[in-house]
């Protein structure tokens, strides 16, 4: 099985352009939905192509060391290693026989549908080649990136997203600091701190801004779910065991420090999430781990037109059938493209998707697994739904874009006295949301503060930053 970009055969050189093949199904994501859907696939007979930008099969969920780190138990920075293990070798068996092409290092930045559907993938501009996928039906499993909430000195360093705490300890074995504060709102809180805490960090307090009382809401689909209450319940013992204190409806309202964070100011929240006054604390750290849940990564199906859902938790995912077809033909979606949910439901609808794409049967067992998931996670993204309320915690000098470098204050002004009614139009008064990561960091944010909180579907040409070469070249036949 490839393990590096440059061990595929019929990888493009620099420069080049590669047509592929035309296979029967083409899976977008190599993370525990895409990986679950293409060794399902494969199984079931159908040649596959498994497309991922990143150098190794796992995603966000089975994220592990890179070989040269040498670690000797990757296992133990996670629960759900044996299921890893198991996908793994069946991709190894189906990568030999021929039946998966497993394609690393592929970013896709746009599909083309037809009879036969293009996907056009740019191996990054160090590399400089463009490949061009063919396939009669395509699988978008891209997972989700982290939603943000900015506050004064959110741009510090040592002040990480909580699943980037999550990275840096799975794949690079390394901890954002000693002493670190993990915040925001949603289940990746409780997973942050308790890797954190079994690495050898100190974590003085969590700081969940909901109550979790919505949970209370929903007991007879939490008892449908003893794996999840379990997980929960690992995590807790563990926090427990080492001390650390759960703050709930409380949130980081600032972060200290000049060369980089110091400490933390926490505050008291209403049900709006409104900064009680009088309520602060401060808190030491050398880290803080802060995350606001996840968002899923859909723009390849929205730029041609797919049709969307609002999530429970504000966000926008793609609506699918109970076969994960998504509104377009021959396009299906698994995992957190269809609202987020974890691993376990991830893999459940990757190898459902990959079952009625083969036109196969789908076992009861399964469907019942999906639906128990994904009641669950519609459960708990309403328990972790932002509160309107929490603009409250920016300063106008508070950067909400952060490579654009523009203020709070900049985005009010062009609400309030230049007349931007949606954040499209604040985007070109401003240009937040214009730089490198192309609102994937302040959008939720300049949406909220123009008053604009629709939730809607990014929908542009291009999913990633692609090298103009490889846009303005011949088109591959
Ligand atoms: C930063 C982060 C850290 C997380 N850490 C944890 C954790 O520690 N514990 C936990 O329970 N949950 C965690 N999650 C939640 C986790 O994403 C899911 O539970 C699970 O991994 C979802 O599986 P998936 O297959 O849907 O997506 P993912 O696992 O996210 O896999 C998506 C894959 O698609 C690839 N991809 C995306 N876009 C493209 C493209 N355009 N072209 C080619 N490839 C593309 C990505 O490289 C990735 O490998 C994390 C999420 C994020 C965003």
């Amino acid at each position: 099985m490839p393990t590096s970009p440059s061990d595929h055969p019929n990888r493009p050189e620099a420069g080049e352009r590669a047509v592929s093949e035309v296979y029967d199904l083409a899976v977008v994501g190599a993370g525990p939905a895409g990986l679950a859907a293409a060794v399902t696939a494969a199984g079931l007979g159908l040649r596959c192509a498994l497309l991922d930008a990143g150098p190794r099969p796992g995603g966000q969920y089975y994220r592990h060391p890179a070989p040269g780190l040498g670690a000797v138990h990757p296992e133990r920075l996670h629960h759900g290693w044996a299921a890893f293990a198991a996908l793994s070798s069946r991709l190894k068996v189906h990568t030999a026989a021929g039946r998966i092409t497993y394609l690393t290092g592929h970013q896709v930045w746009t599909a083309e549908r037809g009879e036969i559907w293009r996907l056009h993938a740019t191996l990054g501009p160090e590399v400089g080649a463009h490949a061009v996928v063919r396939a009669r039906t395509v699988l978008l499993a891209t997972g989700a990136y982290e939603r943000q909430l900015p506050f004064p000195g959110w741009t510090l360093p040592g002040v990480v997203t909580a699943g980037g705490a999550q990275a840096m300890l799975k794949s690079g074995l390394v901890l954002p600091g000693r002493r670190v504060v993990v915040a925001g709102s949603g289940p990746l809180l409780l997973a942050a701190a308790s890797s954190l805490v079994s690495a050898g960090a100190t974590v003085p307090a969590v700081v969940e801004a909901t109550s979790y009382l919505h949970y209370a809401k929903g007991l007879p689909t939490l008892a449908a779910n003893p794996a999840k209450l379990a997980e929960g319940a690992g995590h807790g013992a563990t926090l427990l065991r080492h001390g650390v204190r759960l703050r709930r409806s409380s949130a980081v309202v600032e972060a200290h420090g000049t060369e980089r964070v110091t400490a933390v100011t926490v505050a008291r929240l209403d049900r709006d999430w409104r900064p009680v006054p009088g309520s602060e604390r401060r808190i030491a750290c050398d880290a803080l781990a802060v995350g606001h849940g996840l968002l899923p990564q859909i723009e390849l199906a929205t730029e041609l037109g797919a049709r969307t859902r609002e999530t429970p938790d504000g966000s926008v995912a793609l609506a699918v059938d109970s076969g994960m077809r998504t509104s377009l033909a021959g396009l299906w979606a698994a995992g957190e493209t269809c609202g987020v949910g974890g691993a376990d439901l991830a893999l459940a609808e990757g190898e459902l998707a990959a079952r009625v794409i083969a036109g196969r049967p789908v076992p009861p067992a399964l469907r019942a697994r999906r639906e128990r998931r994904r009641a669950f996670a519609e459960l708990m993204a309403a328990a972790h739904r932002p509160g309107p309320a929490w603009t409250e915690w920016l300063r106008p000098d508070t950067d909400v874009c952060r490579c654009e470098e523009v203020p709070a204050a900049r985005i009010r002004e062009a609400v309030e006295e230049l007349g931007a009614g949606d954040a499209r139009t604040v985007k070109l008064l401003t240009r937040a949301g214009m730089g490198w990561c192309q609102g994937r960091m302040c959008g939720p944010a300049v949406a909220c503060l123009s008053g604009d909180d629709r939730p809607r579907a990014d929908s542009r040409p291009l999913a990633c930053p692609v090298p103009l070469a490889q846009l303005a070249g011949p088109e591959p036949s």
